[in-house]
Formats: C-alpha cells, structure tokens, sequence
C-alpha cells in the first residue's frame, strides 16, 4: 500500500489521534484529538514529519510530486467542509500553514496565515464579510509574513529593523497614527502595493498570485525551516535529532481581526512561572496570531484577577485598565465562559497543564492549539505535586514528569534579602521567569556569546527578543525586555530554559546603536552591571549579592519519591568537608569519589606537596609526605563526618605531578630556600617533570607504584582518620580506590601496600576497622581485562571523563577546540566528555560489568565521570546493572529522578 502522508481532521473526525506525535507532531496529533474530543478546531490536515525526511533527502520537486494528489484531495476535504473554494475570487478559502514537530520549539520554525489571498480574492473575502478593512488587512499580513517566510525579506542587517516593519512605520507615520489597527482600507491598500513593490526590488521577482504556488511554497518553507540556524540551535540545545522532522499543517483560517467581535490570545491553564493553579493568557481585540506574541501591541489579561494583578505590576489605575485594558472577562463573557470550559477538558483531558491558542471569530471561540505547556523548574515541581494530590496522576507519572536537568532551576541561589532592600530599583516589568540574575549588560546576541566565552555574566537588554536571539538567550544570567506579555517569545523561551527574565518594561528606553539603556533617569552602558528579580519583575542598579535557596515543599516531596522508586543509589563527588555536606543536604548516600590531589592545592599544602615531589631520596619524600599526613587525616576525618554511616569512596592520588611544580621563578627561589636546593636545581626539577602528554604520563597508580610511600602515608591517613571518627560513636566505611589501572598487576601491587598499611595502624592502635579497595575502570585495557582486575577489587568505578578520552582518543584537555565543529558538521551529534557514548564507551562498560561480574557475582559497580550526573547516562548506567552513580553535589537531586526514571521505565 501507498504511504499515507496526508491526514485529514475536521467536524469532529480525525485520521490521526494524540498518541501519533512521532508522525503528526505535536501540534498535528492534538489537533485531531481535539477534534475527537469535541473541542471546536477548524479543519486541515497534517502532512506527516515523514515526508520532511524525505524532503531532505529527495528535493523540492519530488516531494511535491509524492504529495500532489493527496494534498489536492484533502484541500477539497476543507473546502466541503468550510463551504468555500481555494483560489476562488468570489468565495475563497484560506488556510494557514504551520510547522509542528514532536516536541514543540516555539517560534523555531515557519508559519504562514491567510494564504490564499490575492488581488482578486481579497475582493471577495471583502464583499463576502462585509468588511473591507479585515479583508485588506488579512492580505497586508499575509504578504509580510509570507514575505518574510517563503521570500527571505529578513532585516539585512542586526541593526536593520524588518523592511516591512519599516514600510509600516512609514505609512503610519504619515497618517499621523500609532497602531495599526487605526490604519484605513486606503491606508492598507497602499501598503499591500509597497510590501510587493519591496518583494520585487529585493528578490526579482513578483509576489506570486497563484493560490496553489503559494501553498507549495508555504509548505516547502515549513520543511526549510527545520534546517534553518535556529532550529538547528535550538535543536542542538536541547538535544532533538535532526531526523525528527516537522510536520505541516494546513488548517482553514479563522479570523481574530474582523472587528470588535473577534480576537486572538495564548493560555495557560496554570501558571507556568510559579506553577499556582489559575487559568491566564493573553488576547488582543481585532488582531491575529503573531500579534500577541510579537510585543508590538499590549496584550490584554484574560481573566479579570490577571488583569488586576497585571495593573497592579505595571502601575496602571483601576479606571484605565478597565477603559483600555480589559479583560476578556468584560469584554466578551460569552467566549471567555466558552474558554474556561474548554481549558478545563482540556487539562483533564491530558492531565498536565496546557498552552492553549485560540481565535474568537465573530463571537465564536476556535482552538488553533494545545499542547503541554513549557514551565519553570519551580512550576514542573509544584504542577506535577498538585496534580497528584487531586488524584490527576499517580506518584510514577508524577515522576516522568520531572524534567532531571531542569531541577537544577531550583538549586540557583536567590537575592539575599538585606542586599536587595538596599538596592536602588530603575525599572518594573513583568515577572516573566522567576530567579535572580546579576550581570552586565548586553544588547545583541553574538555579544552576549563574547562576553560569555570571556566568562563574564551577562544579562541580554532587547526591545524585544525574536528566535535570532536563542544563542544569546543561552549564555545570559537572565533577560530584560522593553516590549512583550508573559507569553512573549523572550518569556516563553526564558521559562523554558529556566532563565530569569523581565519583559514588557515599558519605560526603559534601549537604544541599539549607542549600546545605551536608559532606566529610572539613568543610562546604562554596555557593560555596567544590573539585576533582574524574575519573580517580581523588578530591575536594579549593580550587582546584589546573592544566596543559596531553601529546598523543602514540593521539591522535597519529589526526592522522596525518587527514593521510593529507585533502584541506584546516588553518591556525590566530594573532596571537602563542605561539599561533603551540600551534598548530603541533597540527598547523597555516601562519596563516590574523592579526588585527594584537590586537597593539595592550597596554602601550606602545596608546599608540602612540592617539597615531596621535588625530593631526590625516599628519606626526602617521606619527610615531606609525614607534613603531609595530619592534613590528609583531617580532611577525611571531616568527609567521614559529613557521611554519617555511608560508604566514603577516596581515591588515591592522580594528578600528573607538573601541576603542582611551580612555574613562576619567584615561587621556585622561595622553594629552593625552604629546601636548601640552588636555584638551578629546583629548575632542573621542575623541567624533568614536564611531560609531552601529561594525561596518559606518571599518574594515577603509576605514581603509588613508582613511589609506594605515596600509597602508604595516604592509605594510613585513611585509616586513622576512620578509626579516629568511629571512636566518635560514628559509623564509617572507607573505600580506598586506585586510580588509572590497566593491568591487574597494577592493581594487586597497590592493594598489597594498602593491605600492608592497614594491619600496620590496627596493630598499632589495638583496634580493627572493615574497609574495602577497589579501582576505578577508565583505561580501556582494563575493561577487557575486567575479569583479572576483579580478583584484586571489592568495587568498580567507571572512571568515564579518562575512558572516554581514552576510548576516543580525544585529549580532555584539548578536544573543545575540534569538538564544537564536529558537533556543527554532524560528525558527532553531542560531546562525549557530557553525555556518555553509548555505543563505544558503553559497550566497554558492558564487557568491563559482565566480566568482572563473572569471577565476583557481588562485585559493586558504580560511575564517578561527569556522566554520572547526566539523565541519558544515568539511566544507562541503570540498564547495565550498576549499584550507584556518582556526580557533582549540585547533580545530585537530577540523578536521582534519572535513577527513578530508569527504574519505571524498565518496569514497564
Ligand atoms: C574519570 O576519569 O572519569 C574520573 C572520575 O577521574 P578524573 O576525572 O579525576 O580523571
Ligand atoms: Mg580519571
């Protein structure tokens, strides 16, 4: 059978369902659910994300070919059922053409309204209506958009304001009129010709009249932009195969600009800042789509509490909100009961919170859209609660919903509040994502990147952000924005990343070309330091002071159920007392990894350090590691401490030991003194350190075997510090790891000194402690060889960041500079060094788990590379087999929802 590219809805039917994302997209597969569940949707159809994959891969030509007949086929289906004729001049149909991919990226891609229009039809739309000035304003915007869209006119330059943004300023300027909707049919008309004239002038060629050109054009630019920079970015950052696709959909216009009877407007069903549960959104009286979101006229509130708390925020008076700002509460009860009976199937309906688009046409309400509505990490948290609690969803679903990276919105520290009371306010907008951002100010994208990579914070100030502004977006702290509602693409796509963002500030003045904005009577320039208060939609002059947040509530709740159904427990990576403690604040069962080469770094330690390492004799070093010792035991003392009865992973030293010889000649003379050594010599020691590739040099167990009393001043801090806080009364569990092994003789070596050491201090202080000694797995020979290495190791610990180097060939410390083209020319789709190589890296991990399982059933294994925290990785590590995971701190709350995730998936 032929392959069904076209799916029909319309009526209350529907070829296609919800469950059929993969091939409708969101948008498409919710389309026909709507129509399903009797919600009113005007008809269409969905050409599926299949043949945006074949558009690809087959050109223009051909896929118009394939789609011919169907498209045909089910333009007469709307046709029949709007009673109107595509391409007709006395009763003509028009439609809209929408891209929709499975998950959805707002304002990524294309969409063309009012196609169908031409210098004959706009005639009969107008006779038909009775309303000329709808008629020509549908035709002026179909021309701008399809313009922009289909034709390429985009601004030339950053500067550059849009060529038909500056025609219609024009033409309002001579009219002596602000907003468009004052512009008159004679008006309208002079700019539909100017618009064309602007097309011929810019690309050679007229503005095509052919409703069925314009239609394939339309749709051909829809599968474009899924290729376009944007999309590819916003792809990239948030990891969406390119094969995905986006589907199109062609839907029979509805009108929001007929008149006073008619508008557009975008809902939430709850609120997607802070999560509360109250229906809000936006709508505008006489305009269509891309007005609300645009920022160019101010959206009104749909209910009327939103519209007071609206007033309020921005400071207008009772009176003039309820003149020039009401609520579509007072202005149309009648659609807006419609609205809130239809938000109320709806979220029942899919059971999570909704992003609704709707058109009132003449009175008559018309859904254009549903889908889950993007949120804050604070919102996803409380939704997903409360959804629970009014028995919506049960505690696994409550679970699936928790986006693990976005947790890491909740963990961002907030203004310290005798900071902010002394802070001087320069400007209110809308609180459009909560949070707190400090940083300089910024006007344009790529600058904000600059900055960025200079790592200074940012905080991008724009008119107004368009999708352009992604990358920018990405690397700010946070967002201000003169223009927009809290549905504007700049809030929209600041909640989705969890960014802090202000917009709609009217009274700031942002002046692109002097780089200046103009806030609360004082100018700012680029790089003078401001701060956003997300949640309150207050901005400040200077940079506050910030502090850590409270976690409890909701987010607590969450972590419990994390623990109820997970089956990996989650241990951090810690190397302070301090760490040790945030991280047990989050949820840590015990260190992964302690990195002791971190505690050498400071002070007096480093001194020490050097002085054994620059050392020619063992008697040399081994009076420098004795100074080295009581520090040592110090710091896991505190570590023990901190983890209370779980185990305590500490590794054995690692670094490469150039890092810590120093490099600057005065610290070599201070060095020389201490150690009565000539200048020269400690010179020549320092330079007999230096390696070609210090990654794959004298490290890890290389250095204990080398300098066995390394192993053993560590190995007996271990132990002392262990016996010291068990005398406490506290439980603890060392496990002493050894670093970098490839060969099992590495490891049996290591072990027998460990071994060696322990009975020694036992015997000393009378008493025995239990302890384990294992090594971390990351030289691919000993993935291999697992099951020799096994029979010296009570654990594995997937040391990922080396195996991955290792395994790749790709130097850790070098690979940044070739990774980010490889990423942009497709040669690998995401960096190894973050989300773990399934199908290399993996498939040692599967040989390394199943051979040193083989000889030890028992054997514990766990991952400590950065992997450890990321979601993809975790549930991998999860499908291995393995007992825990171990990340960064403030990883540790996302690792355990990945942990939980992987464990119901598997379930099922
Ligand atoms: C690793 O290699 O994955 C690891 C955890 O060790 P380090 O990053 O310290 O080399
Ligand atoms: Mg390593």
């Amino acid at each position: 059978m032929e392959k069904k590219r076209v799916y029909l809805f319309g009526n209350g039917q529907a070829e296609g369902s919800a469950g059929m994302k993969n091939l409708l997209g969101g948008k498409g597969a919710n389309l026909a659910e709507m129509n399903l569940i009797g919600v009113p949707v005007p008809p269409g159809f969905t050409i599926t994300t299949d043949v945006c994959t074949e558009y690809n891969k087959l050109g223009r030509e051909e896929v118009i070919k394939l789609l011919q007949a169907d498209v045909e086929s089910a333009i007469i289906h709307v046709e029949s059922l709007m009673n109107c004729k595509f391409g007709d001049k006395d009763n003509p149909l028009l439609v809209s053409v929408r891209s929709g991919a499975r998950v959805s990226m707002p304002g990524m891609m294309d969409t063309v309204l009012n196609l169908g229009l031409n210098d004959e039809a706009v005639e009969g739309i107008a006779r038909k209506s009775g309303n000329e000035r709808f008629a020509w304003d549908s035709y002026r915007r179909f021309v701008q958009m399809y313009g922009d869209v289909v034709l390429g006119m985009k601004p030339q330059s950053k500067q550059d304001i849009d060529p038909f943004e500056e025609i219609l300023e024009d033409v309002k300027k001579s009219k002596g009129v602000t907003l468009d909707t004052d512009l008159t049919v004679a008006d309208l008309k002079i700019l539909v010709k100017r618009f064309k004239t602007a097309v011929k002038y810019r690309t050679g060629k007229d503005f095509p009249d052919c409703p069925w050109q314009q239609l394939w054009g339309a749709v051909c630019a829809v599968f474009d932009s899924w290729m376009n920079e944007r999309a590819i970015t916003y792809r990239q950052m948030y990891q969406i195969p390119e094969e995905w696709g986006t589907a199109v959909n062609v839907q029979a216009m509805v009108f929001g600009n007929m008149g006073n009877t008619s508008a557009t407007g975008v809902a939430f069903t709850r609120d997607a800042a802070t999560g509360e549960d109250v229906f809000n959104g936006e709508y505008l009286i006489n305009a269509q789509g891309e007005d609300v979101v645009a920022g160019i006229r101010t959206p009104q509130q749909i209910t009327i509490e939103g519209s007071r708390r609206w007033a309020r925020l921005q400071g207008v008076p009772e009176q003039v909100r309820a003149a020039k700002y009401p609520s579509l509460e007072e202005t149309m009860p009648e659609a807006a009961g419609e609205l809130f009976a239809v938000e109320t199937k709806l979220e029942n309906y899919f059971k999570d919170m909704q992003d609704l688009e709707f058109t009132i046409q003449e009175g008559k309400l018309w859904l254009l859209q549903t889908r889950n509505g993007k949120r804050t990490g604070a919102a996803m948290v409380k939704i997903a609660m409360d959804m629970l609690r009014e028995g919506m969803i049960d505690e696994k679903t409550v679970l699936e919903r928790v986006e693990p990276n976005k947790l890491d919105e909740l963990l961002h520290p907030v203004f310290d509040a005798s900071a902010l009371k002394k802070a001087k306010k320069v400007a209110k907008g809308l609180p459009a994502s909560p949070g707190a951002a400090t940083g300089r100010v910024v006007f344009f994208a790529d600058e904000a990147e600059m900055w960025a990579e200079a790592r200074q914070k940012v905080i991008l100030v724009r008119i107004e952000t368009s999708p352009e502004d992604l990358k920018g977006m990405n690397v700010a702290q946070g967002i201000l924005t003169a223009r927009g509602g809290m549905t504007s693409h700049a809030a929209v796509v600041a909640r989705g990343m969890g960014k802090c963002c202000v917009s709609g500030a009217g009274e700031i003045q942002v002046d692109y070309k002097a780089k200046t904005v103009i806030m609360g009577g004082q100018t700012f320039k680029e790089g003078d330091w401001i701060s956003l208060n997300g949640s309150t939609g207050d901005v400040f002059d200077g940079d506050i002071k910030t502090v850590d947040p409270e976690l409890s509530g909701d987010f607590a709740a969450i972590m419990e159920l994390a623990e109820k159904y997970t089956v990996m427990s989650v241990r951090t990576n810690a190397d302070t007392p301090k760490d040790a403690e945030v991280a047990r604040k989050f949820g840590a069962k015990g260190i992964g990894l302690c990195r002791t080469e971190h505690m050498f770094f400071e002070g007096e330690r480093i001194k020490a350090m050097r002085e054994m390492i620059l050392s020619k004799t063992q008697i040399g070093r081994k009076v420098a590691l004795q100074k080295l010792l009581p520090m040592q035991r110090t710091d896991f003392e505190g570590i023990f401490r901190a983890m209370d009865g779980f185990g305590v992973t500490i590794r054995l030293l690692d670094p490469p030991l150039h890092e810590f010889v120093p490099h600057q000649l005065a610290t070599q003379k201070e060095l020389a003194e201490e150690m009565g050594l000539t200048l020269d010599e400690v010179k020549l020691a320092c330079d007999s350190l230096e390696e070609f590739n210090p990654m794959l040099g004298h490290r890890g167990c290389r250095l204990g075997n080398t300098y066995p009393e390394i192993t053993e001043m560590q190995a007996r801090a271990i132990i002392e510090a262990a016996l010291n806080v068990k005398a406490e009364g506290i439980d603890v569990h060392p496990e002493i790891m050894v670093p970098l092994v490839g060969i099992d003789a590495e490891l049996q070596m290591q072990t027998s000194i460990i071994k060696r050491t322990a009975e020694k201090v036992f015997e000393e202080r009378g008493i025995r402690i239990d302890y384990k000694i294992g090594t971390m797995i990351e030289v691919p020979r000993a993935t291999v060889t697992a099951d020799k290495i096994a029979q010296h190791a009570e654990f594995f610990s997937f040391g990922t960041n080396d195996l991955t180097q290792m395994t790749f060939g790709f130097s850790r410390d070098d690979a940044g500079k070739f990774l980010k083209v490889y990423k942009e020319i497709g040669i690998i789709k995401v960096d190894p060094f973050e989300v773990l190589d399934q199908e290399g890296v993996g498939a040692l991990i599967k040989i390394a788990v199943a051979k040193g399982r083989s000889v030890k059933p028992e054997l514990k294994l766990g991952i400590c590379g950065e992997h450890g925290g990321e979601p993809s990785s975790v549930k991998f590590c999860h499908s291995v087999g393995m007992n825990y995971v171990s990340c960064s701190p403030f990883r540790v709350p996302i690792a355990r929802v990945a942990a939980a995730q992987a464990a119901i998936e598997q379930a099922k």
